[in-house]
């Protein structure tokens, strides 16, 4: 054996090359990356230890330990695993190929020019972000001879024979000069290694080891303290989430929902789901009690933290939740998914998908649950999220509205409370043909609004749509258990009233009035017409085809108006006392039918809350009718 220097495989030394220069951000993720190479090796001499009979078995022998150096400017990660051959060594460490990055690199075709490193994972390279130069000192449990493995970069490195007593690898890393932009000196300091240790590798199952700095009694003065070192083991070792749920509580949860920072509210609700079947995974989601301050902002950012067989991969994996559920807070371990692996490759990631989908009918499942056994928490929940699962049924031209329709509420006119549609549809009059719903700005407003007034009365439940996305929603919905969804403003309400004929033969007899009060108001109304849905209320404005005046509203107010506008209809109530005198001022005075349209026509604008294009006009036009 030789201690001359050789080559990296070209694919490595690239790698390499961009780990030196780095331009990763997070470089703390170097240890992440050595002690789950070292938790990996111990997995394999358990194994090993526990099915051969020629080994013993004892269960302290099996730990990872950190050691920094100030003085060296050292950090070394020791562990008691396989350890590697000289063999091994040269394979898995000299190349790439033996990590699974170079299968997901065949996998996803890369573009010439593509940084390696958004494609994948960094692995055992990743060391060089912040040492100069890395040692591996190993021995083999197939091997006597114990080596060491040496690379200051990309130029190369040696293996010579050591003389090791154990079993197991050592890698010390000379960490590099600080610089202006860089401190290196963070990676030898205690607290921050523990920090590090804590935030990624907490719930890998070996102990991961530590010397801690702690202040104790002396022994010769139990008065005064001294500090002295400690072994400590840094990280708790069994996650919650492999735990079972009958050993664990409420109050379990929330503390894991705080100490993860995922909220500062308590959760409404958490799930505990553990799934062994064509996917494999053990999740903990929460439902949020409150909104976070920024969730319908372009800041909010969706996504579960995804843990690959105990070590943290992602803080915020996107992929694993719908825009609709975005709310849920959590995360999600698997066996089956490679340590290495970024984004990119993880849209693609067909276990990501199926457990995203098994995630999201979770989550859809508990919802309905809470609907049918804890309404008040769902109410609170809707106050909040509500808005967002509306959105869900808008989106992506309705794809999703059969996994929502039924976690929609609205306000209901008869229950004066929010309700499923489902409800309302169980409560549905024989007679009645359609879902109605009635839109403004507030439920007072809806309430006093004329067009609701027919509806009303027949004993039909309106649902009030307050929202802007409401109405859009709806019309993506279609339909709910094949009934369609009815504004009370639309043009023909469908009630069956034997009125309805009365109408038609009063309509015709006065359409010379009609006809006239359109011309009046030329370029505002498409027509006037004699109302079928007024009782008590003069007049009202209503829509004639697929834009609704509140869509209209909505859509004047988005930053790219479309200056799309309804087709308004002027109704006009005949068992009102207006509806005389408007047909005497057709007869006989011109001027005045004038007036009196335009008064009426501002006056349904004012109730539909549409401004008034001319007010000063209208303030005279009634100054005209008062003297
Ligand atoms: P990956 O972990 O995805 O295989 P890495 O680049 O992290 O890729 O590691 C490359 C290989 O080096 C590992 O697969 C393993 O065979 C070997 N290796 C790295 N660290 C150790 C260690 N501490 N003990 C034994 N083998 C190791
Ligand atoms: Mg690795």
């Amino acid at each position: 054996m030789t201690t001359e220097k050789r080559e990296f495989q070209a694919e490595s030394k690239r790698l390499l090359d961009m780990m030196i220069h780095s331009i990763y951000s997070h470089k703390d993720i170097f240890l992440r990356e050595l002690i789950s190479n070292a938790s990996d090796a111990i997995d394999k001499i358990y194994y090993k230890a526990l099915t051969d009979d020629r080994l013993t078995f004892n269960q302290d022998d099996y730990y990872i330990k950190i050691e920094a150096d100030k003085a060296a400017r050292t950090l070394t990660i020791k562990d008691t695993g396989i350890g590697m051959t000289a063999e091994e060594l040269e394979s898995n460490l000299g190349t790439i190929a033996k990590s699974g990055s170079l299968a997901f690199k065949k996998e996803v075709q890369m573009e010439e020019g593509q940084s390696i490193i958004g494609q994948f994972g960094v692995g055992f390279y990743s060391a060089f972000m912040v040492a100069d130069v890395v040692t591996v000192y190993t021995k083999s449990l197939e091997s006597d001879q114990g080596y060491k493995w040496e690379s200051e970069g990309a130029d190369g490195y040696t293996i010579e024979p050591f003389n090791k007593a154990d079993v197991g690898t050592k890698i010390v890393l000379k960490l590099k000069d600080n610089t202006d932009d860089e401190n290196y000196d963070e990676f030898l300091d205690e607290y921050r290694l523990k920090q590090i240790i804590k935030k990624y590798s907490d719930f890998i199952r070996y102990p991961i080891k530590m010397d801690v700095t702690v202040s104790k009694p002396k022994a010769d003065n139990e008065e005064e303290y001294e500090d002295v070192l400690e072994e400590q083991t840094i990280n708790s070792m069994v996650p919650i989430w492999r735990k079972n749920k009958s050993e664990l509580t409420d109050e379990d949860y929330e503390a894991f929902y705080a100490d993860k920072h995922y909220g500062f509210d308590k959760p409404l609700k958490h799930l505990h789901i553990k799934v062994d079947g064509a996917v494999r995974y053990n999740a903990i989601l929460y439902i949020p009690e409150q909104i976070p301050f920024d969730y319908y902002s372009k800041e909010f950012e969706k996504g579960l933290e995804l843990y690959s067989n105990g070590v943290l991969i992602m803080e915020k994996c996107a992929e694993l939740l719908p825009d609709y559920f975005s709310f849920v807070k959590g995360m999600v371990d698997s066996e089956d998914l490679s340590l290495n692996i970024s984004r990119e490759i993880l849209q693609q990631d067909r276990q990501l998908k199926l457990i995203a989908k098994n995630i999201k009918n979770k989550i859809k499942k508990e919802l309905q649950t809470l609907i049918k056994d804890e309404r008040e928490k769902y109410e609170t929940f809707y106050k909040a999220f509500g808005r967002q699962l509306k959105f869900g049924v808008y989106n992506d031209f309705g794809a999703n509205k059969d996994d929502l329709k039924d976690l929609l509420m609205f306000y209901s006119s008869t229950e004066k409370k929010l309700v499923t549609l489902d409800d309302y549809v169980s409560r549905m009059k024989e007679d009645q043909k359609y879902i109605y719903y009635a839109t403004g700005e507030s439920y007072d407003r809806i309430e006093k609004l004329p067009q609701t007034e027919l509806v009303a009365d027949k004993g039909y439940e309106i649902l009030y749509f307050t929202e802007d996305i409401d109405e859009f929603a709806i019309k993506m919905l279609m339909t709910y258990e094949e009934k369609e969804f009815k504004s009370v403003s639309s043009g023909d309400l469908g009630l069956n009233d034997e009125s309805e004929k009365e109408t038609e033969t009063e309509e015709k007899d006065n359409q010379g009035l009609f006809d006239k009060m359109g011309d009046i108001l030329a370029g505002q109304v498409k027509a006037v017409k004699l109302s079928k849905r007024l009782k008590s209320h003069p007049v009202c404005l209503t829509a004639d085809g697929e834009v609704t005046i509140e869509m209209e509203k909505v859509l004047s107010m988005m930053p790219d108006n479309q200056h799309v506008k309804a087709d308004k209809i002027l109704e006009i109530n005949p068992n009102h006392e207006v509806f005389q005198s408007l047909k005497e001022a057709f007869e006989k005075d011109q001027e005045k039918l004038a007036l009196y349209t335009k008064l009426l026509y501002n006056q349904a604008l004012l109730i539909e809350g549409l401004p008034i294009q001319d007010p000063v006009a209208f303030t005279n036009d009634i100054c005209k009718v008062m003297v």
